[in-house]
């Protein structure tokens, strides 16, 4: 049985680390203005590693920017819906590994070739680099977001997942989570490999709540664009 002193400890400590270590990624955009990014990821689930093609279709009529997370493996399941993801303009894709493994029990050699695989996808579907990285899990520590960094590709986070890979969540609970949770700067996470159970049924009213609120969305390298790196909006703590 811990005391509370040794809770507290391990609590610090913890806070500690991540506010050396946080420092390469980023969380959310800037709190002030009312922009928002909505992100994607494309995890090679061999039991829901699929396509929601209804996602885009509401992304495209409705006009909504967004950040696409793919896997190298879901790219070469999926080439033909990689490249016509590539030929929105109003998207871009990012690096979500190869083979989505837990970055952090592998070797610093095995998660270089993990991104340097899928790189090499990305850049033959859409014929320019990605500059952004989403570690599978959203496991990370300093050393897996180094590695990114020398790869030239910055570590990108979330404040707002929104639930979506969970089957239990209604339609209505995923829109109401969503829209009362998001904040100025947010970077939100859905999946668009059929592993959001009622993602695209929820997204219209999502997007369609979220800008009547006043938010506009944006992709995540907008938020970057206007400040140049992700330490500008490094936070100290995850859940701030
Ligand atoms: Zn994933």
């Amino acid at each position: 049985m811990m005391t509370i002193v040794q809770i507290l400890f391990l609590f610090s400590s913890a806070l500690l680390q991540s506010e050396q270590t946080d420092t390469l990624a980023l969380f959310h955009g800037s709190r002030i203005e009312k922009k928002i990014a909505l992100t994607f990821d494309a995890c090679p689930s061999s039991t829901h590693g699929g396509f929601d093609s209804s996602i885009v279709q509401t992304l495209v009529d409705s006009g909504v920017p967004a950040t696409f997370f793919l896997s190298g493996k879901w790219i070469l399941k999926h080439r033909r819906e990689a490249k016509m993801l590539a030929s929105v303009p109003n998207f871009e894709l990012g690096n979500h590994s190869y083979s989505h493994p837990h970055c952090m029990n592998i070797s610093d050699d095995s998660v270089q070739h993990e991104l340097q695989r899928t790189e090499l996808l990305l850049k033959n579907i859409s014929k320019t680099s990605s500059r952004l990285f989403r570690p599978p899990y959203a496991e990370t520590d300093g050393r897996i977001k180094r590695i990114a960094q020398n790869l030239g590709l910055v570590t990108v986070m979330y404040d707002l997942a929104s639930g979506d890979p969970d089957s239990t969540i209604s339609r209505e609970r995923l829109v109401r989570y969503v829209v009362s949770h998001t904040r100025n700067g947010s970077i939100i996470v859905m999946h668009v490999n059929g592993r959001g159970w009622h993602t695209a049924e929820a997204l219209p009213e999502i997007i369609q709540s979220l800008r009547h609120k006043g938010f506009v969305f944006i992709k995540v390298s907008d938020f970057l664009a206007v400040h140049g790196s992700a330490n500008d909006f490094s936070v100290k703590k995850k859940n701030r």
